[in-house]
C-alpha cells in the first residue's frame, strides 16, 4: 500500500499570508460556525472553514487552484460570529490580496501589497512623469488660456487617442492575469480538463455577473452588493463616456445633457460610494471595514481625488475659467493615469474581473460535473478533474 502523501506547512506562505490577512487565522480551531452561517456555502461544503486551515499551513498549490475566495462578498457575518475571533472574512480578503499578486506575472502586484512605501512612490512617481508628458505636449502645440478649440491645451482628440492606447495597455495585463488565474484553476496539472463546451454553455454568466454581481445579492445582507453595484456601474458608465464621447463630454462651455446627465449621475455615485467607504473604515463598525490594509487606504484617497478633481475641472471649464480648469485637468489625468494603470491590473480594481471570472469557471466545473461522467470513484481520484475540482471545492 502506497503510503500518504506527507504535507508539509509551507512557513514562507504563512509569513507572506499573515502580512495581508493580519494573521488572525491562526486562531482558527476548525468548529465550522463560519461555514454554517455563511449564505453562500453550499449545506454540506466547508467554505469559508476549509481555507483557514489551508491558511494556516500555507497550502500554496491548494490556494492557487481555489475560486472560493473570490466567492466570498465579505458581508462579515461569518467574523462576527466566529468564536475564536479568527477574522473569516477579512483571511478571504487577504487571500484574494494574495491571489492577486500570484496571477501577476510581473511582480509588481506583490510589491505593492506587501510595501506601501514602495505603492505611494510608483503612483507618486507614474503621476509626475504623466504631468511632465501632459504639460511638455500641451505648451509645445497649444495654449493653456484655451480649453477647447483649435488652441486647446489637451484637445479631446488627443486625450481619445491616449486613453485608447492605455486601455489597450490596461486590456493586456489584466488579460494575461486572467489567463494565468484560469490556468492556475482550471488547467495546470489538470488531467481532464472542463469541455469546451461547457465553457460555451455558461458564457452568458461573464457578462451578467460582471456588470450585477448578482451571485452575492444572496447574501443576507445586501448592503455590500448594493455599494458594490453602484460604483461598478457609476465606473462602467463613467469608463463608456470616456472612450466614447470624450469630445461630447469636454467640448462646451455649454453642458451637453445627453451625455453630461449620465456623467452626473456616474460622478455622484463615485463619490457617495468612496465617501460611504470612508466613513465606514474610520468609524470600524461594520464588519468589512474593522479591518484596512494600506492598500484599502490609498485605493479610496486615489478614487476619491480622482473624482473631486474630475469634477472641479468639469466646474471649471462649465463656468468659463479656462486656465483654472486646464490646470486641474492636468492634476485629474495626472491622478486617473496611476490609477488606472497600477489598480486595474495589479490592485484592488482588478477584482471587478477576477470575482465575476471566478463565479464563471465555478459554473463550468459545474457543468462540467453535471455533464461529466466521471469513472472514478475515490474523492481523491475525482477531486483531481475539472468537475471533481467543483465538488472537491464544496464538499471537502
Ligand atoms: S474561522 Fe472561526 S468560525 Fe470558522 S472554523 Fe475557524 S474558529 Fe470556527
Ligand atoms: S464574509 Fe460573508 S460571504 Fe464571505 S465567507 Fe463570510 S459569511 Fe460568507
Amino acid at each position: 500500500m502506497e503510503a500518504p502523501e506527507r504535507i508539509e506547512p509551507d512557513l514562507e506562505v504563512v509569513r507572506e499570508l499573515k502580512e495581508l490577512t493580519g494573521g488572525a487565522f491562526k486562531r482558527c480551531g476548525q468548529c465550522a460556525t463560519c461555514t454554517v452561517v455563511c449564505d453562500l456555502s453550499a449545506p454540506d461544503g466547508d467554505y469559508p472553514r476549509g481555507k483557514m486551515l489551508w491558511a494556516q499551513w500555507g497550502l500554496k498549490d491548494r490556494l492557487l487552484r481555489s475560486l472560493e475566495p473570490w466567492l466570498c462578498y465579505y458581508c462579515g457575518k461569518c467574523s462576527q460570529r466566529c468564536p475564536r475571533k479568527a477574522e473569516p472574512g477579512e483571511t478571504l480578503m487577504g487571500l484574494r490580496r494574495w491571489l492577486t499578486s500570484r496571477y501577476d506575472v510581473t511582480g509588481l502586484s506583490r510589491l505593492l501589497y506587501r510595501s506601501w512605501k514602495a505603492e505611494l512612490l510608483v503612483l507618486l512617481l507614474v503621476a509626475l512623469a504623466t504631468a511632465l508628458g501632459l504639460l511638455g505636449w500641451g505648451y509645445a502645440h497649444g495654449n493653456i488660456h484655451h480649453y477647447d478649440g483649435a488652441l486647446a491645451f489637451l484637445p479631446s482628440a488627443v486625450i481619445h487617442r491616449f486613453d485608447w492606447a492605455m486601455a489597450g495597455v490596461l486590456t493586456l495585463f489584466l488579460g494575461i492575469n486572467a489567463a494565468r488565474m484560469w490556468w492556475f484553476t482550471m488547467a495546470k496539472g489538470e488531467p481532464h480538463p472542463a469541455p469546451l463546451a461547457s465553457y460555451l454553455r455558461q458564457l452568458p454568466l461573464l457578462p451578467l455577473h460582471f456588470l450585477t454581481q448578482k451571485r452575492f445579492s444572496a447574501c443576507d445582507s445586501r448592503r455590500p452588493w448594493a455599494i458594490h453595484l453602484v460604483l461598478m456601474l457609476s465606473y462602467v458608465s463613467l469608463f463608456t463616456l470616456i472612450m466614447f464621447f470624450l469630445h461630447d463630454m469636454q467640448s462646451g462651455p455649454a453642458i451637453n445633457w445627453k451625455v453630461h446627465a449620465i456623467g452626473y449621475a456616474a460622478s455622484a455615485g463615485l463619490l457617495g460610494t468612496v465617501i460611504f467607504a470612508i466613513r465606514g473604515r474610520l468609524a470600524k463598525v461594520e464588519e468589512q471595514y474593522k479591518h484596512s490594509h494600506e492598500s484599502d487606504w490609498l485605493f479610496l484617497a486615489l478614487l476619491a481625488l480622482v473624482t473631486l478633481t474630475g469634477v472641479t475641472q468639469h466646474a471649471l471649464h462649465r463656468t468659463g475659467h479656462p486656465l483654472e480648469a486646464n490646470v486641474a485637468y492636468v492634476v485629474h489625468l495626472s491622478l486617473v493615469v496611476p490609477m488606472l494603470l497600477l489598480e486595474v491590473p495589479f490592485g484592488k480594481w482588478s477584482h471587478m474581473i477576477y470575482r465575476p471570472l471566478a463565479v464563471y469557471l465555478d459554473s463550468v466545473r459545474r457543468d462540467a460535473l453535471a455533464h461529466e461522467k466521471v469513472t472514478e470513484t475515490s474523492p481523491e481520484a475525482a477531486a483531481g478533474t475539472a468537475a471533481g475540482r467543483a465538488a472537491h471545492e464544496s464538499h471537502a
